[in-house]
């Protein structure tokens, strides 16, 4: 429970507390029993060990500061930005505490009555309000990021220790730089036919980080739904889904990427919309609560939610076509949070995996523990990020898999850099990429 030293209680009433639309609402905030069930499920509960970094300990401290006992502090606030919003916790919890909403909704608080240092204002104002809302200028710090590679400026820039000097945390951020897809992948309107007779009409969700860092999983998406009978509409004025904006607490920002996107998809008339980022797919799934308040797109948004589906989800239930062809991989599987604890999906990809002639595939330890992306968490929470990424490729590394495969772009950086640091040769893929590979294996192509 809160450690008194470190959160002095007061009196009810005594601090402002949550308030506005957006505050966590009692019902969700005093479902807790405080069983600890959630305890040895929460992986910063697993590194630490405290109370505080786990759900019950964070949870006690929302309903702390909802009753005006307890300020809303830097200490508080740390101990929420510690969590990685895995939602681990919801799947553990007898009593149905929707944790994923209350920390969503404590950290809109956050944001409209903590003030963060200047440096973290500015990077948030920049980063969620200006490059994320707008796929173009995401694709121009794309570009900038490649030529910075490319020009030899990163390496002229770790050999004189450039780096160090320069304001902020500059050797984190170039470190924490991903590797970019040679070209980027584009929401440009097109329409992809199927192959053979049509079985249905989709709209596919591009994203932002993934069109650029994972560019040849996307394609890798389009072609197998189209040999799978399916059209793809890649329609164009769509662009992030607000996830990123949405887990931190930027719910304006995050309700206007919403609105955009609906929008462009329901031009497309699908029969449903394709998701190949776990991350994203939850955060769509959830527009009808994004949206509740808004008169003009809550019915969009209910109908867009009903129609989202994970592209693991949706080939198992098209009846996805086997492949002929086979892969003579060994490869484990790593559950994505937003997959498997938000929208509960662990054995589509394990089917689409298993489809695969000649694949064998073997399970990890611990697959269901976060392996510390969680957005944009690797850049804001790096030690427990880097325990996290650690713990992870450590477990992959039992298994002896050549590969790991993945349904989540957070998920593949962070494996890939956290088994690059332990030399490891396994190499992380998305399950779609290896279902396309062993497609094109077959005669024809
Ligand atoms: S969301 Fe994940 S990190 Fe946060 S409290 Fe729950 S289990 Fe722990
Ligand atoms: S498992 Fe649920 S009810 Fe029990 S302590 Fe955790 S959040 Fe509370």
């Amino acid at each position: 429970m809160a450690d008194p030293h470190q959160h002095p209680v007061a009196a009810p009433g005594t601090f402002p507390g949550f308030f506005g639309p957006d505050a966590p609402s009692d019902e969700d905030l005093y479902k807790c029993v405080h069983c600890g069930f959630c305890l040895n499920a929460c992986p910063t509960y697993l590194e630490t060990g405290l109370e505080m970094e786990s759900p019950r300990g964070r949870l006690t401290l929302m309903k702390g500061v909802a009753e005006g006992r307890l300020a809303m502090t830097e200490t508080v606030v740390g101990h929420w930005d510690l969590c990685l919003q895995c939602r681990a916790c919801e799947v553990a919890c007898p009593s149905g505490v929707p944790y994923g909403r209350l920390m969503e909704a404590t950290r809109a608080q956050v944001e409209s009555q903590f003030k963060r240092p200047f440096k973290e204002r500015l990077g948030r104002k920049v980063g969620y309000n200006s490059v994320l809302t707008s796929p173009t200028r995401l694709r121009w710090v794309g570009r900038a990021a490649k030529l910075y590679r490319k020009s030899g400026a990163q390496s002229v820039a770790r050999k004189t220790g450039l780096l160090g000097i320069l304001p902020g945390d500059s050797e984190h951020l170039d470190e924490s730089l991903p590797e970019l897809s040679d070209r980027f992948f584009l929401a440009d309107g097109r329409v992809v036919p199927a192959k053979g007779e049509r079985r249905a009409k989709v709209a596919l969700l591009a994203g932002c980080v993934m069109t650029l860092t994972h560019a040849p999983a996307l394609e890798a998406t389009v072609r197998v739904l189209s040999r799978n009978g399916v059209e793809v509409h890649v329609s164009a004025g769509q662009g992030c889904c607000g996830a990123l904006n949405a887990h931190a607490g930027e719910l304006e920002s995050a309700r206007k990427m919403a609105r955009r996107n609906i929008d462009s998809f329901l031009t497309a008339l699908p029969d449903a919309v394709i998701v190949a980022s776990a991350g994203c797919g939850s955060t769509m799934k959830e527009y009808a609560e994004l949206l509740h308040h808004d008169p003009v797109y809550r019915e969009k948004a209910e109908h867009v939610a009903s129609l989202t589906r994970d592209i693991h989800e949706f080939l198992v239930e098209l009846g996805m076509r086997k492949p002929q062809a086979s892969l003579d991989y060994t490869v484990t599987y790593q559950d994505a949070c937003h997959l498997a604890n938000a929208q509960r999906i662990t054995s589509a990809p394990r089917e689409v995996l298993d489809a695969i002639p000649g694949l064998k595939r073997v399970e990890m330890p611990e697959s269901a523990v976060c392996c510390g992306s969680a957005g944009t968490y690797s850049i804001t929470q790096k030690e427990m990020s880097r325990r996290l990424g650690d713990r992870k490729a450590a477990n992959i590394g039992t298994t002896g898999a050549q590969i790991v495969a993945t349904g989540n772009p957070g998920c593949a950086l962070q494996m890939t850099s956290a088994l690059k640091r332990q030399g490891s040769g396994t190499r992380v893929k998305y399950v779609v990429e290896l279902l396309d590979e062993a497609y094109s294996k077959e005669r024809g192509g």
